[in-house]
């Protein structure tokens, strides 16, 4: 399976209900779980005729989707995943006019769909704090050439990626302990293990819910044992690139829609199916 769903893919992997509702359970409990009624690890089998499945061990029914937006809708399963794959992969986002037309369904079905899978999406974004190890780091971008006002023109960027994950970008008004720790504690989970420079501010991690480990760039140290943020350099080198090469003179106004637009663009190929399942695993 490719990282993107292309509309032929998502039909090959979800051609019919029972396909999305294994896919449900799947994702929500794995076909082979431990039973919450007899405790055995066991295959669970499709019951016919019911949304349901059955343990082999003891018989125990599951109900993949009691308490999921798609419990008690009039609605087929596949066209709620049609619907969300519609909201992972279309960049412009989508409008009940839009979900209307591509699932035949009335304008109010179609406008209650795009609610609850907008509502999933905020939800399902908050769950994915970043976790296992981390790379922190900041860098400054843009600004003016000339000597006496560069540096204060010159945007903060901090970045945080998760290893072989997702990264997250914000615009930062200052390098001072405190803004650091408000973005790292909305931004990580606690338990995470963060890389980061020398940078001073980042002392605040030795007292945290964080293992914390630094590379010294002064010292042209690049890495130290697992702990390095080559990820996140990289992002800033392309980032840095493509503003020198095509957006010559950013304001700082616009400045915040091409950071996204290029986190997205970093994050677009490892999310599509990321996203898409979490979204069907979601409350
Ligand atoms: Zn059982």
């Amino acid at each position: 399976m490719a990282a993107t769903l292309s509309v032929r893919q998502f039909f090959a992997r979800f051609p019919d209900d029972d396909a999305c509702l294994a896919h449900v359970m799947e994702v929500r409990y794995g076909l082979r779980h431990v039973c919450r009624k007899c405790s055995k690890e066991a295959s669970f089998h499709r019951i016919a005729g019911r949304k349901a499945f059955a343990c082999a061990q003891c018989g125990d029914h599951v109900y993949p989707c009691a308490d999921t937006i798609f419990q008690d809708s009039r609605t087929s399963l596949q066209l709620w995943f049609y619907a969300i794959f519609l909201f992972v992969t279309t960049r412009h986002g989508v409008s009940s006019r839009e979900l209307q037309r591509q699932l035949g369904v009335t304008l109010k079905t179609a406008w209650r769909m795009g609610h609850k899978i907008r509502e999933l999406t905020g939800r399902a974004d908050m769950k994915v704090m970043l976790n296992g190890h981390v790379e922190i780091d900041e860098t400054y971008v843009g600004g003016v050439s000339d000597r006496e006002n560069a540096f204060k023109s010159k945007t903060i960027v901090m970045g945080l990626k998760k290893r072989g994950g997702r990264l997250h970008t914000e615009i930062i008004p200052d390098t001072k302990k405190a803004t650091f720790e408000r973005v790292v504690t909305r931004q990580v989970q606690e338990g995470a293990t963060i890389s980061t420079d020398e940078h001073v501010s980042y002392n605040l991690l030795e007292i945290s819910p964080y293992e914390h480990g630094t590379v010294n760039h002064g010292a042209k140290e690049y890495a130290r044992g697992e702990h390095h943020v080559n990820s996140v350099e990289s992002f800033w080198r392309i980032f840095k690139l493509s503003i020198a090469s095509t957006h010559i003179h950013i304001s700082k106004q616009h400045f915040d829609k091409y950071l996204r637009e290029f986190t997205f663009r970093s994050n677009h190929r490892a999310r599509e199916n990321a996203m898409f399942d979490l979204l069907v695993a979601s409350l």
